[in-house]
């Protein structure tokens, strides 16, 4: 624990996000990062797929699955809150038995969201993965495998749901579009997903 002015120092340091305005979504770029990933990344980060606050991921129509904190370690080297693109693959198993349906078991593309946990007074981040893939069901207590190879864009503040949704929107598209670059997509059967799970 920290004491009250310690806080209020930590506090200082990580200013609120700036708000979202209109030039920033009339500008955003389709595509982002260079042609190939460069350094940090790859970044891979694995963990056990952990229940989260449950607040608006599925609401928004974009389910996240939350990475436990000392997972997200590799992050470190960045730091940057914001989002970020990659794959990643959730492990069939859970207990010792094979749950996911073979058409789950792929490597996705994906986009995370890097920010800081309210829960622990801001003090510690927290990585959350939504996948480009309509699963058959919740995938709690599964170990998922990620690569993150590059960087979309800041964390912002919204005003309404609409424009959160719609930025939401425009990072999966971005996602897919920067992902589809040779350089990128043979990411997708790297060492540390299993592409012995599933053709995809
Ligand atoms: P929580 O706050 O518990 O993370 P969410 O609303 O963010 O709740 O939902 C996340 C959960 O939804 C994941 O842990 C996973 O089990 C499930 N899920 C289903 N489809 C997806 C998907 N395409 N991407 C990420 N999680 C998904
Ligand atoms: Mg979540």
């Amino acid at each position: 624990m920290v004491d009250a002015a310690a806080q209020a120092v930590i506090e200082e340091e990580r200013p609120a996000a700036p708000m979202r305005t209109e030039t920033f979504r009339q500008t955003r770029p389709d595509i982002v990062g260079p042609d190939a990933p460069e350094l940090p990344f790859p970044i891979v980060l694995s963990g056990t797929v952990q229940h989260g606050f449950g607040r608006g991921g599925k609401d928004l129509g974009c389910p996240t699955a939350n990475l436990p904190d000392d997972s997200i370690t590799p992050m470190s080297s960045v730091t940057k809150t914001g989002v970020y693109y990659g794959y990643a693959q959730i492990s069939p198993e859970r207990d010792g038995q094979i749950m996911l349906p073979e058409k789950d078991r792929g490597v996705m593309p994906m986009v995370m969201s890097l920010g800081w946990n309210p829960f622990y007074k801001n003090e510690r981040m927290t990585a959350e993965i939504h996948l480009m893939h309509d699963f058959d069901a919740d995938f709690y207590g599964h170990e998922m495998n990620a690569l993150v190879l590059g960087y979309i864009r800041p964390e912002l503040d919204y005003t309404s749901r609409e424009s959160l949704v719609e930025d939401i929107e425009t990072d999966k598209q971005v996602a897919l579009k920067s992902l589809s670059r040779p350089a990128y997509e043979k990411f997708k059967s790297d060492l540390i997903f299993d592409t012995t799970q599933s053709k995809l």
